[in-house]
């Protein structure tokens, strides 16, 4: 009976998970703090700009933590955290990526993974952070959350 009741609640999740601009959210009140396990090389001053252009639509990290002890930057998540990692993808086309681990429908934990390369971070980090807060993806000409690097634009609106 319960394992019948997980495989429908899993599908349901998926179909939500694909058909709406924002599936997921953290808990109300819960304001996750960045970890900046990329490197030196992401300054603080990189992260001000995309923090701000979240926080004035509502969504607010309580702090960013400049320097993280190694142990904890070698987790894949921590819950209540949002990291900033680097690493090679191995693929061309994959700037970053965002990773989220959701539990009873709440973002616990987001990972971002970025692709050094010449790109300019803060606009990446801008638009992983709409993934850290629960957005998808939204093929608008202009809009953050397009997933096409070349027609991002630093406009959002709610589809
Ligand atoms: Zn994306």
């Amino acid at each position: 009976m319960l394992l019948a009741g997980f495989a429908i609640g899993t599908a349901a999740v998926f179909k939500y998970e694909t058909s709406s601009f924002k599936p997921w959210g953290w808990a109300p009140g819960d304001e996750p703090i960045v970890l900046n396990c990329y490197g030196d090389d992401f300054e603080e001053i990189y992260l001000d700009k995309p923090l701000k252009y979240w926080a004035e639509k509502g969504y607010n990290v309580a702090f960013v933590q400049q320097d993280v002890p190694s142990e904890l930057c070698k987790e894949s998540f921590i819950d209540g955290f949002i990291l900033l990692k680097k690493r090679n993808h191995n693929d061309p086309y994959t700037i970053a990526l965002t990773e989220r681990r959701v539990a009873l429908g709440r973002i616990r934990a987001a990972t971002i993974y970025f692709n050094p390369g010449s790109y300019r971070l803060e606009y990446v980090l801008e638009h992983e952070l709409g993934h850290a807060f629960g957005f998808t993806h939204l093929e608008e000409e202009g809009h953050i959350m397009h997933p096409e690097y070349e027609k991002m634009g630093s406009s959002f609106w709610m589809p």
